[in-house]
């Protein structure tokens, strides 16, 4: 059996970077039956951003690389931008750590532009350092998400989080969280869930599995809203990491085969999630179809 014609294949985090393999990656993710990219921005530069300016021009350099791709592929990208909580470590020993954190506040303020003017969809990747770190940053880090939470309450938009890995009492503190910055948690989106918890245990967060065998099996029975994603990152250093663009369609290629009467049950990640947390239903051009 082949995927419905009308169904979607949504990678709901991913990585491409201006000098990496960019818009070919897009192409291999289409040629195996992707059609939706939820592009991230990060940064590809490995240098210490000092300024709002220097995320400007970062989300200007996702959003070229979104419209070629939409040029050259029939793939649809959606932009999710703010800056890379990691970054404030290396913008800190760059220039302090309360100028880091200001440069941070003001450039989720500019990422909360982007998503009222419909240049991207939602504020990502917000968070922590998934390491341990020192107490003041860890302080100052956890001040910028609250931040993060209030931009996207004030902009109706989700947050896609970076984090460590949570058990059932992380999703419950990150629920307090949302609910105390006014946000509904089923718009505050765990990134790289690496495994599967049951809705019961999520608190009413959304997970976005990391689309490994095991997680998404586990996944397929479950109500959501969830997402599948790769997070792949397009960076020569890690060639595959952390997964493959290719993986998701793989993943629904393979129910089609294998499972078929499960075929169903990927309408939750790829449409019913996306409309219920984003708000918008990503949809195939006729043209496309298979
Ligand atoms: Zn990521």
């Amino acid at each position: 059996m082949t995927l419905p014609a009308d169904l979607p294949v949504v990678d709901h985090h991913c990585h491409l970077s201006p000098g990496g393999e960019g818009v070919e990656a897009a192409r291999r993710f289409q040629r195996q039956g992707g059609t939706h990219l939820f592009l991230t921005t990060h940064n590809w530069n490995h240098r210490p951003l000092r300024s709002v300016d220097d995320y400007q021009t970062q989300f200007e350099e996702i959003e070229e690389l979104g419209r070629r791709i939409r040029a050259d592929t029939h793939v649809a990208t959606s932009l999710v931008v703010a800056p890379y909580p990691v970054d404030l470590l290396e913008t800190s020993d760059a220039l302090g750590l309360g100028e880091a954190v200001e440069v941070q506040m003001q450039s989720l303020d500019l990422a909360g532009r982007w998503i009222r003017e419909h240049r991207a969809v939602a504020l990502g990747e917000v968070g922590w350092p998934h390491f341990p770190i020192p107490e003041d940053r860890q302080k100052a880090a956890r001040q910028v998400f609250q931040h993060a939470l209030e931009v996207a309450r004030d902009v109706g938009c989700p947050a896609v989080v970076h984090s460590g890995d949570l058990t059932a009492e992380g999703y419950a503190a990150m629920a307090g969280l949302a609910h105390a910055a006014g946000l509904s948690p089923e718009r505050v989106i765990k990134h790289y869930a690496r495994t599967y918890l049951p809705r019961d245990e999520r608190s009413g967060i959304t997970p976005s599995f990391l689309a490994r065998r095991e997680a998404f099996a586990e996944a397929l029975a479950d109500g959501g809203p969830w997402f599948l994603e790769t997070d792949f990152l397009d960076d020569p250093r890690r060639p595959g990491a952390v997964l493959d663009i290719a993986t998701v369609p793989r993943r629904a290629a393979w129910i089609a085969r294998e499972r078929p009467e499960l075929l169903d049950r990927l309408r939750i990640p790829f449409v019913e999630s996306v409309r219920k947390v984003y708000g918008f239903t990503p949809e195939r051009a006729p043209e496309e179809s298979r």
